[in-house]
């Protein structure tokens, strides 16, 4: 494959810190590989950034906004899932499914991401699901890492159907470019003791990384309580559901001992500051004291930068103005999950990595400096700022437009997807 060669930029690296004026030179594989230049992209003014990734996230939702409300107010965490999220998710079929898929991989494309680890759940349409979501992602073309969501909320054979879905596609992957599986349940609190045990081994028998929820409300520990006689995490780590191929949702509920339970077994955390106001279930402040800890949209937007913003504004909100959290390394930790997800150098823009660029049309009003990237990814850039974006060394976004899709098709047929999906919710 002939290379793009970005000249005139400024190329930042998150981990560590580092802003250098260079050329990248991105030959499909790798970056600065030898092959010859095809094009030559002025990046004159622009920042150049590392692929970014959302670290958990729903693309079956993007298509809630402007749903049916709850036929009566939610009071609950409980509630909200009850009366809003499975009720869409159970309204899903393929054609929907494929519809709110292709926005959600648009949306993250045009807010400069490059790798997305989606949460999949669609109980009436579960085998098959997750090669719908594959063919979306793979159409823009971002990477993904796919799971379902295993549940017992629609009996046992439901969630023997998630299992066996994730274990097929775990197969129907191997060797792709840019999709790899996962493991899945929903939360433990939604499955039983032998969902759980089944989940543990089929992720030991394939080496698989597991992906679920876990005390995103107060009803993970109240089971762990009630059905184990311990906290949560505590319980999954016996279970062998907590090792460091475990990226765990949430952990909003976490005491001090299952903080240093969860950071001993080397599982990743996911944090999601937008969703977990949005639902009222409180800051998840011990994950402050994680060492492994990404950011995720839950579903909201796929704007990994302005998911940043909130998390660092929740952050000092709480913590009080002596805080000052790292951005930086937030979107660093983003690349290093991906990396491990993808079992590839993600993340650096430097010889032999897999050619992942997001180019930021912003050109500072004030000096950028190792010590400031902080504060203009807060202050100054954000997703209004996305020009380009390369996954694997092809363009996916050119001055603000997808490559590879038809924008305004997509959102056509989202918007007739949702009329149908919305009368089944009804
Ligand atoms: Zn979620």
């Amino acid at each position: 494959m002939r290379a793009i060669k970005l000249t005139g930029g400024t190329v930042v690296e998150l981990d560590p810190p580092r802003v250098e004026r260079r050329d990248l030179v991105l030959d499909g594989a790798v970056i600065e590989g030898e092959a010859p230049v095809a094009e030559v992209v002025d990046c004159t003014g622009c920042l150049l950034l590392p692929g970014l990734v959302v670290g958990h996230t729903h693309a079956y939702s993007a298509l809630a906004a402007g749903m049916p409300v709850p036929p009566e107010p939610t009071r609950t965490f409980k509630e909200i899932l009850e009366k809003v999220w499975w009720r869409l998710d159970v309204a899903l079929d393929e054609a929907s499914l494929l519809a709110s898929a292709r926005v959600a991989a648009l949306d993250a494309a045009l807010s400069g991401v490059t790798c997305v680890v989606d949460h999949h759940e669609s109980p009436s349409f579960i085998d098959g699901s997750l090669d719908v979501l594959r063919t979306a992602f793979e159409e823009v073309g971002i990477r993904s890492v796919l799971t379902y969501g295993a549940t017992d909320r629609h009996g046992p054979e439901g969630a023997q159907a998630g299992l066996q879905e994730c274990e097929r596609f775990l197969e129907a992957v191997e060797g792709a470019a840019l999709t790899r599986g996962a493991v899945g349940l929903h939360a433990p609190f939604t499955c039983s003791d032998d969902t759980l045990a089944q989940a543990a081994d089929l992720a030991a028998r394939t080496g698989a990384w597991l992906h679920y929820h876990a005390a995103e409300g107060p009803d993970d520990q109240a089971a762990a309580r009630e059905r184990w006689g311990e906290r949560l995490f505590h319980h999954l780590e016996g279970l062998g559901l907590l090792t460091e191929r475990t990226l765990l949702a949430h952990g909003v509920d976490m005491d001090p001992g299952e903080g240093e339970a969860v950071a001993a077994s080397g599982a990743w955390v996911a944090h999601q500051a937008r969703s977990n106001m949005n639902n009222g279930v409180g800051y998840a402040g011990r994950l402050a004291y994680l060492p492994k800890v990404a950011l995720g949209t839950d579903g909201i937007d796929d704007d990994i930068l302005a998911e940043l913003k909130s998390a660092f504004f929740r952050r000092r909100e709480s913590a009080g103005p002596t805080v000052w959290p790292d951005p930086v390394g937030a979107l660093a930790r983003g690349h290093q999950l991906a990396a491990a997800m993808f079992g590839a150098p993600l993340g650096q823009l430097s010889r032999g990595a897999p050619a992942d660029v997001t180019v930021l049309a912003y050109d500072p009003p004030t000096p950028l400096t190792e010590g400031s990237l902080g504060a203009h990814l807060i202050f100054g850039a954000s997703s209004r700022h996305v020009r380009d974006v390369f996954v694997a060394g092809r363009p996916v976004v050119r001055d603000g437009r997808p490559v590879g899709v038809d924008e305004a098709r997509i959102r056509a047929e989202a918007r007739a997807a949702a009329k149908a999906l919305f009368a089944r919710m009804d």
